[in-house]
């Protein structure tokens, strides 16, 4: 069976059925329309899983591999990369749009990225991003490759954080700069990561081997 996966599809635990992650809601953000279409298509194929991920999307669990395709058709969505070593998600929290907390708008800049990046980039392993309107980090900056979160006089950015078996809080590379030159460090450290990565390696272990000093000559000199 896993020599004939469905396009999309990851296989499930049960080894008979699928699920699928549909690009359809960019850090979170999802309408009536596009909550009406999940519903409509979930009841239509008898789908017996919707879950939220850490990716802040919806993943439709348990689909039967014959109903992949046409599932995919009726929601007329594109995958959302979830496997390889590309820019997997971007995470936002609401920011200044409506958090009372919020000092910059990381829903726009979140949303923004989203648009531009996802899928971006032949990487030694995946990329994350997370973007947070203060520095409480409800989208846990220090937890992703790529992550900032707003001050008042503007963002500051970290790179190399990550969780899972090799936990690691990032490196602060830059405070109080604007939108545009977060985006313009995003770039240059996705360019560090491709100069500099191993096989497989994440970017904190890229950082931890090389030297912060060595990364940030690529990045800011
Ligand atoms: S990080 Fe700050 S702005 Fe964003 S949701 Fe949390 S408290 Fe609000």
């Amino acid at each position: 069976m896993a020599d004939n996966v469905p396009r999309g599809a990851i296989l499930q635990r049960d080894k008979e059925t699928y699920a699928i992650v549909p690009r359809l809601a960019p850090c979170g953000l999802l309408d009536v329309a596009t909550l009406r279409l999940i519903a409509d298509v979930a009841e239509q194929y008898q789908i017996p899983i919707m879950k939220i991920t850490g990716a802040q999307r919806i993943a439709m669990v348990g689909l039967k591999p014959e109903d992949v395709e046409p599932v995919w058709k009726a929601l007329g969505r594109e995958p959302a990369p979830a496997v390889g070593p590309c820019v997997h998600y971007v995470n936002a929290c609401p920011g200044t749009v409506v958090c009372r907390y919020g000092q910059q708008d990381a829903l726009g800049l979140g949303t923004e990225l989203d648009e531009k990046l996802l899928g971006y980039g032949e990487f030694t392993s995946k990329f994350k991003i997370g973007i947070s309107g203060c520095p409480m980090n409800c989208c846990e900056a220090w937890m992703r490759d790529f992550g900032a979160f707003g001050r008042k006089k503007g963002w500051t950015v970290v790179v190399g954080g990550q969780g899972g078996l090799r936990p690691r809080l990032g490196d602060k590379i830059a405070e109080d700069v604007s939108s545009e030159e977060v985006v313009g460090l995003l770039y240059k450290t996705m360019d560090a990561y491709k100069k500099l990565g191993t096989k497989g390696e994440r970017l904190g272990t890229t950082l931890d081997r090389v030297g912060l000093e060595e990364f940030q000559k690529l990045v800011l000199g």
